[in-house]
């Protein structure tokens, strides 16, 4: 996604090359927006700003993982929606928006303001090299949540965007309906999850890199001819799974 001021280039204009420098309040210094932290009862964070100055508030009684993305995402319509008057107030349901609708452009500067939160956090020039053939497991989401300080969801996100192996992400709610997915850029456009899992006290069964039929998640033609490497995770809502073709022929053969 294209931002007026791209994550990667912003950080290594300040020398950023390690996860652990990745200093989103002195990134907002850098931009002249000024920071609060306050207890915050109708949203996560929200900005006011000028042309060339912004005050952003971020709810102090979060997780502090969620503010870090919370301030990532005020980042956002900084860097991406700033005009004469900008105002925002952003809430939990903005910031899981994930996917643009049409027709909906503040539901769109939403999508955008979260995209950029992720690139900042995990932005590519040091994202892609903690890769380094990591199995695409729960362990791996669990590595990447805590060297980028981000929450597992976060994570894996990002983790399936960029990877070049095929792989996919699911989420669904406890009754088993999907919320969304994401596949890698490899996995063709024709492979799709199930919409609903008819058995989900069954399905989801926290695992970490387990081979099990591809059915169980896929719903494309062939599925039912193959197996995937799966790792269930939750983030104390929903359930995520986090499936690999780990043998890629197998993907090119249904394909
Ligand atoms: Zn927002």
């Amino acid at each position: 996604m294209r931002f007026k001021q791209q994550p990667d280039e912003i950080l290594q204009g300040l020398g950023v090359y390690e996860p652990e420098d990745i200093d989103l309040d002195l990134v907002a210094f850098s931009l002249n927006a000024d920071i609060k932290r306050a207890a915050l009862s109708d949203c996560e964070g929200n900005i006011i700003g000028t042309d060339s100055k912004a005050i952003i508030t971020i709810n102090s009684d979060a997780d502090p993982r969620r503010q870090r993305f919370s301030l990532g995402h005020e980042l956002g319509h900084w860097v991406n929606d700033r005009g004469r008057n900008l105002t925002y107030r952003c809430d939990t349901n903005d910031m899981r928006q994930r996917s643009m609708r049409k027709d909906d452009f503040r539901q769109q500067k939403e999508v955008r303001a979260n995209q950029f939160s992720a690139e900042l956090m995990m932005p590519n020039h040091i994202f892609s090299h903690s890769l380094n053939n990591l199995d695409i497991t729960t362990e791996s989401v669990n590595y990447l949540a805590n060297e980028f300080n981000v929450s597992r969801t976060s994570a894996t996100i990002r983790f399936v965007e960029v990877n070049s192996r095929p792989c996919m992400i699911a989420c669904w709610d406890k009754t088993g309906n999907r919320r969304w997915f994401s596949r890698s850029p490899i996995v063709p456009d024709s492979i799709w999850p199930h919409t609903r899992i008819m058995q989900p006290r069954d399905a989801f069964v926290l695992s970490n890199g387990l081979e099990v039929d591809a059915d169980k998640w896929i719903n494309s033609e062939g599925s039912e001819d193959y197996s995937v490497i799966e790792s269930i995770f939750s983030n104390g809502y929903d359930f995520l799974s986090l499936i690999w073709w780990k043998d890629e022929e197998q993907l090119a053969d249904i394909s």
